[in-house]
C-alpha cells in the first residue's frame, strides 16, 4: 500500500487492503471513514464502536491528525487565515470567507508553489511539496471544528458547517492531481461530505494537459483559470506558464471542457494597474469571452511584495468593467477578504517554508 501519513488519505478500498492486512473485518473500513468524515472525531477515543486491536495498528501506522495549528489571524471583514504546521514542519496557510451563513474555505495543496506568478507571494517561496490528499480534507475539517467551536451559524440557522470549498491556496492544484481528484472524490461522497460538484472549485494557473486530464478522471468539481490578460505577451510577463503553454492552447483546453462536460469555465482575471487593467485589456478579454460560455471574475491586485506592480485606481477598475458589460460579458468584480491579515489573493506565503531546526 501506498505510504500515505495520514489516515484520512486512504479511500474506502485501500482502507479495506489495511484491515485486511491484519485481518480485520472489511467493514470496519466504513466505520473508519464515518468517524474521520461524518463525525469528523478529534481523537481515536472517540471511534468509540472500534477494537482497540484496530485503535492501536491506526495509532501504531498513521497519524489520525498531522496538521496542528501555528496561528490563527482574524480580519476586520470576519475572514480567518490559519497558518497550519504539518507533521514534517512544514507550513501552510488555510483561509475561511464567511459570507451570510456560507462558509468558504480556500485550501492550499501544495507548500509553496514552482509557477512563478509575479503577482503572487506563495511562488516566492518556490515549492517544496506536494499535500496529501488527507492533509487537504484536514484542513477543512479543522475550519469545521472551529465553527463548532465558536457557535456559528449557517443561513438556515443551524450548526454551520463549510458549505464551498475553493483550491486556490498555496500551490497549482493540477501539479497535485492525484491528491486534489482524491480530495474532491472524498467530498462528493453522499455517506461522507456530501459535497456537491458546484460547490467545489478548481483554480489552475493553466496547465493545459492537466485540464484534460482532469475532464477524462471525471473530477467532481468545476474549473477556474487564472487567464490575467488576453494577450501572450503581457500574461507571459506576469505567469511563466504561458511560455509554455499560451492562451490559444489553454482556451482549446478550456473549450474541451466546456464541450465535455457542459459546464462553463470561470476566468479570473486580476486587474493591474496599467498592464491588465487598461482599455484595451478590456476590448481583448470581450474578444476572448463573447464566443464562449464563460464567466469572468475579476478582483484588484492585492498589495503583495512586488512593488512594479500596482492596484488600479476606482476609476481605472470602472472603465475596465463597462466596456466588459457592455459586450453582455458576465463579469462579477469581486470584494478582496482578509486583506489586513494577508489572507486575500496572492497574499498568501510564509516566510519560511519549512521550520529551521
Ligand atoms: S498564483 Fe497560484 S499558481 Fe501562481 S504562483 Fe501563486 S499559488 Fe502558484
Amino acid at each position: 500500500m501506498k505510504a500515505f501519513k495520514n489516515i484520512k488519505s486512504l479511500n474506502l478500498e485501500e482502507l479495506k487492503t489495511w484491515l485486511k492486512s491484519f485481518e480485520e473485518k472489511p467493514y470496519r473500513a466504513e466505520q473508519i471513514q464515518n468517524w474521520l468524515f461524518v463525525n469528523q472525531v478529534r481523537s481515536t477515543a472517540e471511534m468509540v464502536n472500534l477494537p482497540a486491536s484496530i485503535l492501536s495498528k491506526l495509532d501504531e501506522s498513521f497519524y489520525l491528525h498531522s496538521l496542528s495549528e501555528s496561528q490563527k489571524h482574524t480580519s476586520t471583514d470576519g475572514t480567518i487565515k490559519w497558518l497550519f504546521k504539518t507533521h514534517d514542519s512544514f507550513y501552510i496557510e488555510t483561509v475561511m470567507i464567511p459570507t451570510n451563513g456560507r462558509y468558504s474555505v480556500c485550501v492550499s495543496t501544495q507548500v509553496g508553489c514552482a509557477m512563478g506568478c509575479t503577482f503572487c507571494r506563495t511562488a516566492k517561496m518556490g515549492f517544496l511539496r506536494n499535500l496529501e490528499a488527507g492533509e487537504i480534507l484536514e484542513q477543512i475539517i479543522r475550519v469545521n471544528w472551529h465553527l463548532e467551536d465558536s457557535n456559528s451559524l449557517s443561513r438556515e440557522g443551524l450548526a454551520a458547517k463549510v458549505t464551498n470549498i475553493i483550491f486556490m491556496g498555496m500551490g497549482e492544484p493540477l501539479n497535485n492531481l492525484d491528491n486534489v481528484h482524491r480530495t474532491c472524490s472524498i467530498l462528493h461522497q453522499q455517506k461522507l461530505f456530501n459535497m456537491g460538484k458546484k460547490r467545489m472549485t478548481i483554480s489552475t494557473s493553466g496547465i493545459v494537459p492537466k485540464i484534460k486530464e482532469l475532464v477524462d478522471r471525471n473530477t467532481p468539481c468545476c474549473l477556474a483559470v487564472s487567464l490575467n490578460s488576453s494577450n501572450n505577451q503581457q500574461r507571459s510577463s506576469v505567469m511563466p506558464v504561458n511560455d509554455v503553454w499560451p492562451i490559444e492552447a489553454l482556451l482549446e483546453a478550456t473549450d474541451e471542457y466546456t464541450r465535455r462536460t457542459g459546464n462553463y469555465v470561470t476566468f479570473e482575471f486580476v486587474l493591474i494597474k496599467n498592464i491588465t487593467c487598461t482599455k484595451e485589456a478590456a476590448k481583448e478579454l470581450v474578444r476572448i469571452c463573447a464566443p464562449r460560455r464563460c464567466k469572468v471574475n475579476a478582483i484588484a491586485l492585492n498589495d503583495g511584495d512586488n512593488n512594479s506592480l500596482q492596484t488600479p485606481s476606482e476609476i481605472e477598475i470602472e472603465a475596465f468593467l463597462e466596456i466588459v458589460r457592455a459586450a453582455k460579458i458576465q463579469i462579477t468584480m469581486r470584494t478582496p477578504r482578509g486583506r489586513d491579515i494577508f489572507a486575500a489573493c496572492g497574499q498568501l506565503a510564509h516566510k519560511q517554508g519549512k521550520e529551521s531546526c
